[in-house]
């Protein structure tokens, strides 16, 4: 489709709109029509004109070999308020779209990755009653979204209030899975392909770490959560894992810390081993993520393991002791319906975890899912939103609250994750590092550390190598790096 943006800077908004609606077309964005366009090919125009004093939003969307168009007229003074004017351009075009499509997504016209960012700060404006009316008023967010947002951004708040101009997390990276899932679009390599990289790897990393924990130091930096992520973590041996705890436990203050992640993630890699290691150096929290708790489906996206194994892995940590146990799972997997995820859930629900994890399927381009796979959704994902309302009716009712939230791009149905916990079992570190209100000092491949300025809503961040394999041949420049975390700190100082 083409997209002709003229006379106003929202083409990135206007983009991300059309792709909500039309989630699989390639958007040309184009700043003047050329007279070449085929009739059949979709054309939205947007446009804003200074008239008479005033100003002239258009909308048209021509599309099917119809067109529809929409158009007003609204004071200047419009420009004076932030982003006024792309919002109102965005609603007249989420509305042609609605109409021609049949359907209305249930974000309305929110793109963005973190929606309750947006009402913290209309709350903060208005009021918390007036910014509720305005997310479903203003931004076409349905009263079941809108109720969502409000419930989550009320239980993050209790974390973020312990958050402390010098509190820091570390994140710990280990991007290494046993197979790489069809929908994965993370830097991970499988096993097979990095098995003689990894014992390099962790010495590289252990040495990271040291250095990140002397940075901390030197700055008097207060440790609040650990988590180590992936990947999957347990893809390492019971040894280099021993290698890797013992790291982060004698260099890093974590008996001080309120929670200690370990994703154990893909239930074939949880074994007594593995699992003893964790307990001995004291994790609280470990996360085991069966996606789906129906065999045809974990086949569908090449997970290689069973719901068997994700029941009995589940067990086994439970027997060890582990007393907060975290599962994700994915709404609107390729083969599940309805149906086979009620299934997931009641199956779920019966293990009892402390928290889950909801996500919807983001059918990234990097990802192994190919077209024919995506022609299975329908734009408007109509499973996987009742998957996720059957999620929420039954999550509350079993006692789990929403206390994280976010979305990315190309998500079924421009949908949402959601993580949802029992009271006292929200993980910290999943609020710190989606709120973007406190420093996350990150070591190893693909790791992001992102340094929070305590006095402004600055956020610098600083970028390890992606690859396992940069990262181990250029590691000294990783060092080097973790040396800017001072500089920056520094310069906020000042
Ligand atoms: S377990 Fe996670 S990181 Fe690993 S391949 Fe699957 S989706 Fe990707």
């Amino acid at each position: 489709m083409i997209l002709l943006v003229d006379g106003h800077p929202y083409h990135y908004e206007m983009e991300n709109l059309c792709r909500v609606f039309l989630p699989y077309e390639e958007i040309k964005t184009v700043y003047e029509k050329k007279a070449d366009t085929p009739e059949s090919e979709t054309v939205v125009y947007t446009g804003i004109e200074q008239q008479d004093g005033q100003l002239r939003l258009s909308v048209r969307l021509h599309m099917g070999g119809q067109m529809e168009k929409s158009e007003q007229t609204v004071p200047l003074s419009v420009l004076d308020e932030e982003k006024e004017a792309e919002r109102l351009l965005a609603v007249m075009l989420f509305e042609l779209f609605a109409q021609r499509c049949g359907y209305r997504p249930k974000w309305g016209i929110l793109t963005g990755v973190r929606p309750i960012k947006l009402l913290r700060r209309l709350a903060e404006q208005m009021g918390l009653e007036q910014a509720i009316q305005h997310f479903q008023s203003g931004f076409l967010v349905t009263p079941q979204k809108t109720k969502l947002s409000a419930i989550t951004m009320d239980n993050e708040q209790t974390i973020l209030c312990r958050s402390r101009a010098e509190s820091y997390s570390l994140y710990v990276s280990i991007p290494f899975c046993p197979t790489r899932c069809a929908y994965c679009s993370f830097v991970s390599q499988s096993v097979d392909k990095a098995v003689r990289l990894m014992p390099e790897y962790v010495d590289l990393l252990c040495k990271e770490l040291i250095c990140t924990a002397q940075v901390a130091e030197e700055l008097g930096l207060n440790l609040e959560s650990v988590y180590i992520g992936g990947g999957t973590p347990t893809t390492l041996s019971p040894e280099q894992l021993r290698q890797l705890l013992s790291t982060v436990c004698t260099y890093f203050p974590v008996l001080s810390c309120r929670e200690f992640t370990v994703e154990a993630g893909r239930p074939d890699t949880v074994t007594p081993e593995r699992l003893q290691v964790l307990k001995e150096f004291g994790v609280t929290r470990i996360s085991i993520n069966p996606q789906t708790m129906n065999d045809n489906v974990l086949e569908n996206i090449g997970r290689r393991h069973t719901t068997e194994q994700t029941i009995s892995a589940f067990r086994l940590a439970r027997s060890m002791g582990f007393d907060n146990i975290n599962m994700d799972l994915i709404a609107g997997l390729p083969g599940d319906t309805v149906s086979s995820y009620r299934n997931t859930l009641k199956q779920v629900l019966l293990l009892d975890p402390e928290s889950v994890t909801v996500h919807t399927l983001a059918l990234k381009r990097s990802s192994r899912l190919n077209q024919s796979e995506r022609d299975g959704f329908s734009p408007d994902a109509g499973g996987a939103s009742q998957m996720l309302d059957e999620t929420a009716e039954k999550l509350f009712a079993a006692g789990f609250e929403p206390y994280y939230l976010y979305r990315q791009s190309r998500m079924v149905g421009n949908l949402e994750n959601t993580g949802w916990a029992k009271p006292g079992y929200y993980s910290d570190y999943n609020v710190y590092i989606m709120d973007e209100t406190h420093t996350i000092l990150a070591c190893g491949a693909g790791a992001v550390s992102k340094i929070k300025d305590p006095n402004s809503d600055t956020l610098r961040r600083i970028f390890n190598f992606k690859f396992p394999y940069e990262y181990v041949s250029r590691h000294e420049e990783m060092i080097l790096r973790k040396k800017q975390v001072k500089e920056l700190y520094e310069l906020f100082r000042e």
